[in-house]
């Protein structure tokens, strides 16, 4: 298992040749090393590698040579012409989990504990706002939920309030598209001493690096974009602290069993390797409905931020190299419209999730925002006749007449 000697520039070369392994019997793609424990040749060596002396795989639930190659690959694409503070390439640890969820929990349970605070925003992911407003509550963590677009007010939150330990950013966020300003909050909550987690997930590091704006982790639901496919369950959690990754993350993601599979890992990597050219061409075709949506009669309004209208344009424009390929929009009838256009779709999906290959539409306030309350989705913005379109890689015409027979009262 030699590793590979060689350097590429582009992204999509270290999309398709990041990971190192060189894999026995010359196999050309990973293989699914479908095994839950690994050999030792002695017991010494069963020794070292428990206590990490030696290098080397151990039991499944600790890693895995399939999830090693994806988490090789998500490193070096976060990381992509990346630099640290001494202007040397950024080094980043990667760890993969069996869910974005699993890996959020990592994320939060190993840098918080009880009595400490987490600062967030209000448009975020259903799963991500119960975790942090149900599970961590009853832990003794409290979430603040603020409005982050205004970075004055996050300020007089993280001034005002020392158990504050953790800002956590979404952006562009679920299911609004609002967008924060991820170099603005760091800064400022660099300056009270706050760790910055940020959720990549609708932008992909293709289109944004967090770790270039200031973030110390970075989260992904690799379900969505990432595997691009819909084909597996995943999540994966990166840090910049190379030290903590290695110890406490890691050992909290051991221990609550967040760990992947061989399988889904092998899914997710057969993914990573088109994702430029699947973003480019969701962000094109995400372009061209947004702007037939914004022109038609029966659409009240469009939320996405490659839309000189929308809030977060000046935002995108400054740290994503395209807006995306989620939009949202509510129609002129409200719910009713809503669930008839639903209805009336032929091509597109009726499903919930994000960053298919194929064009999928939910409606946020009965399926994904279903757990976060009426009262509180209404404030966040998701009112009830809001429709969430992940654009697909169709071609752009067909995703454009089946919007338009499905908009015909
Ligand atoms: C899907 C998603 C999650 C949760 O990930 P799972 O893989 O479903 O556990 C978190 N954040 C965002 C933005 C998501 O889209």
């Amino acid at each position: 298992m030699a590793d590979k000697t060689f350097t590429t520039k582009g992204f999509s070369s270290a999309a398709l040749h990041a990971h190192n392994n060189l894999h026995p019997n010359s196999a050309h793609t990973t293989p699914i090393y479908a095994s839950s424990t690994f050999v030792f040749d002695t017991a010494q060596q069963g020794m070292e590698r428990f206590s990490g002396q030696q290098e080397g795989y151990v039991y499944s639930r600790w890693g895995n040579p399939t999830f090693a190659d994806a988490e090789r690959v998500i490193e070096a694409l976060e990381t992509y012409e990346v630099k640290d503070d001494n202007g040397q390439p950024l080094q980043v640890k990667a760890i993969l989990h069996a869910s974005g969820q699993a890996a959020m929990t990592t994320l939060f349970m190993s840098n918080l504990s009880a009595g400490d605070k987490m600062l967030s925003h209000y448009s975020l992911y259903g799963g991500t706002h119960e975790l942090v407003t149900k599970v961590l509550k009853e832990c003794g963590i409290e979430a603040i939920i603020s409005d982050m677009r205004n970075a004055d007010e996050v300020e007089a939150l993280l001034k005002q309030d020392p158990a504050i330990k953790l800002v956590h950013i979404e952006t562009p966020a679920n299911p609004t598209i609002q967008c924060i300003d991820i170099a603005a909050i760091s800064a400022i909550a660099k300056k009270y001493n706050c760790i910055v987690s940020v959720d990549n997930t609708f932008a992909t590091p293709y289109l944004q690096r967090p770790f270039a704006l200031g973030a110390d982790f970075v989260f992904h639901s690799t379900t969505k974009f990432l595997n691009g496919h819909g084909t597996a369950i995943g999540g994966v959690l990166l840090g910049k602290d190379l030290d903590f990754m290695k110890t406490k993350a890691t050992k909290w993601h051991r221990l609550i069993g967040g760990s992947s599979n061989p399988f889904d890992a092998f899914l997710l990597l057969q993914g990573l390797k088109t994702l430029e050219i699947r973003m480019d061409r969701h962000c094109a075709n995400a372009k061209q409905v947004a702007q037939y949506l914004q022109q038609h009669p029966s659409v009240a309004h469009v939320n996405y931020n490659g839309l000189p209208t929308h809030p977060g344009f000046a935002i995108t424009q400054k740290q994503m190299s395209q807006p995306g390929a989620m939009v949202s929009f509510e129609l002129e009838g409200g719910l009713d419209a809503g669930i008839k256009f639903i209805n009336k779709l032929q091509m597109c999906i009726r499903a919930v999730s994000l960053g298919s290959v194929d064009t999928l539409i939910s409606h946020p306030a009965s399926m994904t925002h279903y757990g976060v309350g009426a009262q509180e989705r209404l404030q966040y913005g998701i009112t009830d006749g809001l429709i969430r379109m992940s654009v697909g890689i169709e071609s752009v015409e067909d995703i454009i007449a089946d919007l338009e027979q499905a908009l015909e009262g």
